[in-house]
């Protein structure tokens, strides 16, 4: 294998701390802390991602016997120089001022085969200068979390930050699962993460909240240098384009979260990629019936600030608080602001217009009351509890039929969680009908229409319930679930009928059960 090579773009170009200890303090001036992993007892490698790994040229490393070490943090590579970022963030709606990575720490930033460069972030390797009380440190059930999700959504075409790895660390790690008072020791693990840049909008609005210009725009400018160069030295204008840019990322990125039913749980703007990734993967979860009030996380179960239906919404409060830091480099101009905010609203409502669409084998068009056909489905799911994922996938099938449906369609029935009244069911074949009926005005036959649909229309997600029951089976040592859900997940369109298993509706033990409804943010 070739010998990794690594850069240091974010430490040689942006001002940094002068301090390396990982003790906890306020670091001003500065967005980056050096800072060294934490060994661990027994690093283990216990997955890795084969296809990230090969695209990063890193297969034959981590089949050999060495990677556990570097991905535990107990070695670095030759070039390896590892630091925590610096950044703020609002949470759940109010300045939380210097947050930073508390114990996520960047190993380098790796040269690719591609010539590319991508950090790789270890998370749950000890603690930083940004630990506030904290350990520093991951436990094992939140990092299979974060590691299957980040490659399922990889595969489902969402942008994400990738998972190359998991690493139980043989030490234990104390969390109050239910800040109830009964703090239990659990297995700690490390993900080393991959992304060309974790930084956040919360990575721009600290030094705009400190007033440290200088600091802001020696952030900006790195920033277009290296992912937006289209925009260099343009001054206002560059600046103006580049949050159009950064607002069309996010709102693409939340349509499609809304397409396949994906609820990110905590939309902190330190939550909220720069290059309009899904980044931090927390008390996230998938929607099973359709229920735009639902929320995975415990901790917003009471205002639901996160809750699916608000998605679209947060991106665009997240989005005017990114907007608001870039005022002191636009002479406070705040139209820069406004047009940020139209260009995230007309890109979401295309995209969203777009993905359903696709899902539905129709292109909208407002004269034949398209949005009205779609709300009026949205409005069908959510009265009777009925899972999202099931119902669009037998559409996929449904359009193929030579007659419009008269009654439900076995596959389209197999949604429901329970037994819903007749008149219910007479008006899911009213709008089946109506929909198919509509199809039919698309230029495409029915066959390839299917072919769209399919590549729309996900037979496997990422369901809450599977996870935990890998979960469950990995702290009894078998990671056959945990493999076996790998393998599916980069495979989501196709069906796999050896897997069906995986593609059914939540099985009634898990409607309660923690971790597959609901999630607190203890990981
Ligand atoms: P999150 O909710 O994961 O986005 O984290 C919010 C903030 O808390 C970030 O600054 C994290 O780095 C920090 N944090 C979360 N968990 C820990 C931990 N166990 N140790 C240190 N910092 C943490
Ligand atoms: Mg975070």
């Amino acid at each position: 294998m070739a010998t990794p090579v690594f850069h240091r773009r974010f430490l040689s170009e942006l001002p940094g701390d002068p301090d390396s200890a990982p003790v906890s303090r306020e670091v001003r001036n500065a967005l980056w802390s050096r800072v060294q992993p934490t060994p661990v007892a027994k690093p283990e490698l216990l997955a890795f991602s084969r296809p990230l790994a090969r695209q990063l040229g890193l297969e034959e490393w981590l089949a050999g016997g060495d990677a556990a070490r570097v991905l535990g943090g107990n070695a670095l590579l030759p070039g390896m120089d590892p630091y925590a970022a610096n950044y703020g963030g609002h949470q759940f709606g109010h300045w939380a001022g210097q947050l930073g990575d508390g114990r996520a720490i960047v190993l380098g930033e790796l040269e690719t085969p591609a010539g590319t460069c991508v950090e790789l972030q270890l998370k749950g390797a000890g603690p930083t200068a940004y630990s506030r009380t904290a350990d520093g440190r991951a436990v094992l059930r939140s990092s299979i979390r974060e590691f299957l999700c980040s490659e399922a959504m990889h595969a489902l075409g969402v942008p994400t930050t990738r998972a190359l790895s998991l690493v139980r660390t043989g030490d234990g790690v104390v969390r109050d699962m239910f800040y109830d008072g009964h703090p239990q020791r659990e297995p700690g693990a490390i993900v080393c993460r991959t992304a060309p840049t974790f930084l956040r909008f919360g990575s721009y609005q600290l030094p705009a909240s400190r007033g440290e210009t200088d600091v802001l725009r020696a952030l900006v400018e790195f920033t277009l240098r290296h992912w937006f160069p289209q925009f260099v030295d343009q001054g206002k204008d560059g600046l103006a384009a580049w949050l159009r840019e950064v607002a069309e990322r996010t709102a693409r990125l939340v349509a499609h979260w809304q397409a396949i039913g994906f609820v990110h749980g905590v939309l902190n703007t330190d939550n909220m990629s720069i290059l309009g990734l899904t980044i931090d993967y927390g008390p996230y979860g998938w929607i099973d019936d359709f229920d735009l009030d639902w929320t995975p996380n415990t901790t917003d179960a009471q205002q639901r600030r996160y809750a699916f239906g608000k998605q679209p919404a947060v991106g665009l409060w997240n989005l005017a608080r990114l907007g608001e830091a870039l005022l002191p480099l636009c002479d406070g101009d705040e139209r820069v602001i406004e047009d940020a905010v139209r260009a995230y609203q007309t890109t979401y409502g295309d995209e969203a217009t777009r993905r359903f669409g696709d899902k539905l084998g129709i292109r909208f068009a407002s004269e034949r009351r398209d949005d009205q056909l779609l709300q009026d489905l949205f409005d069908w799911l959510a009265a009777e509890e009925t899972d999202m994922t099931i119902f669009f996938r037998a559409l996929c099938d449904a359009v193929t039929l030579h007659a419009a449906p008269t009654t439900m369609p076995p596959a389209c029935a197999e949604a429901f969680y329970g037994s819903p009244p007749q008149s219910h069911v007479d008006a899911g074949v009213a709008w089946l009908r109506r929909w198919w009926q509509r199809t039919r005005d698309e230029p495409q036959t029915a066959t390839d229409l299917r072919t769209t649909m399919r590549a729309s229309n996900p037979h496997f997600v990422l369901r809450n319930w599977l996870t935990q029951r890998a979960i469950d089976a990995a702290h009894q040592d078998d990671l056959r679930p945990l493999e076996r859900l790998l393998q599916v997940m980069q495979r989501p369109f196709d069906d796999q009928p050896e897997h069906q298993e995986l593609a059914g509706r939540r099985p009634e033990w898990a409607r309660h059960k923690p971790g597959c409804s609901a999630l607190s943010c203890s990981s």
